[in-house]
């Protein structure tokens, strides 16, 4: 006899895993299946999030980013010292070991909440049944009332630019590098190309970074682009916009990589080249003939707001279904799915989604940018704040960028915030409550932060949006 669950959780990324904790809480009987594998053949749980994403590349950023701040920095707080040593090997076992630390947790946390964890691969059949194939090929059959598919998604490969994983590599490569590349080319101005574009740069490799979009992190605010740009520049990121690649060759222990732009054909020789222009959803080998759950053109896995596919009592959520591929937003709807299958209240607000560039200077937003309120005919008014007038930043030498609010002039809502600057990934949580709870500029502007504080850029930001700015000048 097949065993049966509450609900079955196939992947246990950021989406996954937390659906799977949250249905555990709701007293339900929960497994979930996983069939990671680590570059050295070891399992895991917590998906590319946690082994080969968000986490590993935080904690080379991190490291990066004090070295380069010892090397540049140092000397200007008084701090003087002798030569600088660069462990990379060091480096990459911290990055593996808060991998390790962390996915591990997940482990503990299924232990805690009474999720069954399963090591093995997950296919849907018809009828709510899973079948489970070991590490070992041994095949078992689990049969749920509901079933939640949260398999992600895996890096956008080129055809012309053949991934070797040696010298033509991807993001997860690019994190494990164990030598710094002299000359590191990546393919693609994006969060992940950037973000690793600043590791190796920082740690010494002449970076050059294809984009074949003529315009720069379209996704952001305008003029927050043109700020970033500007300092990626100064850091020696050598960005070329409107470059399309055609083709890449391993010859002689480097990559030659051919790209076209406006003053015609180009190759730039490297010696790695990192392929980031994108993931796709992943969803080979999940669904079984006569499950019924549809495919989009593009291979996302077809959901409502909700994530129900349209199968009964089976869901779909994380980079496997529309919306950003951020993790954040998986993990929201994983909590959404396992309180909608206990009956309770669920419901994700996708107007209100941070996305964060953990560069130097970080970028943070929410909401709208101003093009995209300019564009939707809503009247509106802007404040900014720089940094360079917040006495905490001064502190810090960390004064650069500023902080942007956007709002309409008809009723003061906030319509969008942005900041790029220091922490900004941890600034822009306040903006994501105030939209979340539809504060008004007003509401922002009598709230109280602390001093001296990061946050204050945000408050007046708010205020100038009124010219009440106190600290800044209001134009
Ligand atoms: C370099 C990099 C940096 C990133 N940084 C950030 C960041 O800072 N912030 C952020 O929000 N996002 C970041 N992301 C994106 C983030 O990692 C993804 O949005 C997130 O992991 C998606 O979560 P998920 O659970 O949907 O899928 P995944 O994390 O991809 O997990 C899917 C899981 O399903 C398993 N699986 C798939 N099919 C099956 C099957 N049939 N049977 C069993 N198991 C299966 C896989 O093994 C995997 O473990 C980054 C991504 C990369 C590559």
């Amino acid at each position: 006899m097949s065993e049966v669950y509450d609900v079955i959780v196939i992947g246990s990324g950021p989406a996954g895993y937390p659906a799977a904790i949250r249905a555990g809480q709701n007293k339900l009987k929960v497994a979930c299946i996983d069939e990671w594998k680590n570059t050295d053949g070891s399992f895991a749980f917590g998906g590319t999030c946690l082994n080969a994403g968000c986490i590993p590349s935080k904690a080379l950023l991190e490291s990066s980013e004090l070295y380069q701040r010892a090397k540049d920095e140092f000397a200007v707080h008084g701090i003087k010292i002798g030569a600088l040593e660069l462990d990379l090997a060091a480096m990459q076992k911290r990055r593996a070991s808060v991998v390790k630390v962390m996915s591990g947790g997940v482990a503990a946390l299924f232990k805690a909440n009474g999720v069954t964890g399963i090591q093995g691969h997950g296919r849907l059949l018809p009828g709510n049944r899973v079948l489970v194939t070991g590490p070992d090929g041994a095949e078992k059959t689990l049969e749920a009332k509901h079933v939640v598919l949260a398999s992600g998604s895996v890096p956008v490969r080129l055809k012309n630019v053949p991934h070797d994983g040696k010298y033509i590599v991807d993001s997860w490569n690019a994190l494990e590098f164990d030598s710094i590349p002299a000359r590191l080319g990546v393919i693609g101005a994006g969060v992940i190309g950037l973000e690793l574009g600043s590791v190796w740069r920082r740690l010494g490799s002449e970076v050059t970074v294809l984009e074949a979009l003529p315009q720069f992190l379209p996704m952001t605010d305008g003029a927050i682009a043109k700020e970033a740009q500007r300092h990626f520049k100064k850091q020696g990121l050598d960005i070329k916009l409107g470059a399309k690649v055609s083709a890449a060759t391993v010859a002689g222990g480097a990559v030659d990589v051919v790209y076209t732009d406006a003053q015609g054909e180009h190759t730039l020789t490297v010696d790695k080249l990192v392929v980031a222009v994108g993931r796709r959803p992943f969803t080979e080998g999940l669904l079984a003939e006569g499950t019924g759950v549809r495919l989009d053109e593009r291979g996302f896995i077809e959901v409502d707001e909700h994530c129900r596919t349209g199968v009964p009592n089976v869901w779909a959520i994380g980079d496997v279904v529309r919306g950003p591929m951020l993790a954040h937003k998986g993990k929201e709807e994983g909590v959404m799915v396992a309180d909608l299958i206990a009956g309770q209240f669920g419901e994700v607000n996708y107007k209100v989604i941070p996305s964060v560039i953990y560069t130097a200077p970080e970028i943070a937003w929410v909401g709208q940018t101003e093009e995209q309120v300019k564009a939707g005919g809503r009247p509106y008014k802007v404040g900014t704040f720089p940094f360079s007038a917040s006495g905490r930043a001064r502190a810090m030498e960390a004064a650069q960028g500023f902080a942007k609010v956007v709002s309409a002039k008809d009723d003061d809502e906030v319509l969008g915030v942005h900041v790029i600057g220091p922490m900004a990934g941890e600034l822009i949580a306040e903006a994501v409550l105030a939209m979340e709870y539809s504060a008004s500029t007003e509401d922002i502007q009598r709230t109280i932060h602390a001093h001296p504080t990061l946050s204050e850029a945000i408050h007046e930001a708010a205020l100038a949006v009124d010219k009440k700015a106190i600290d800044g000048i209001n134009r």
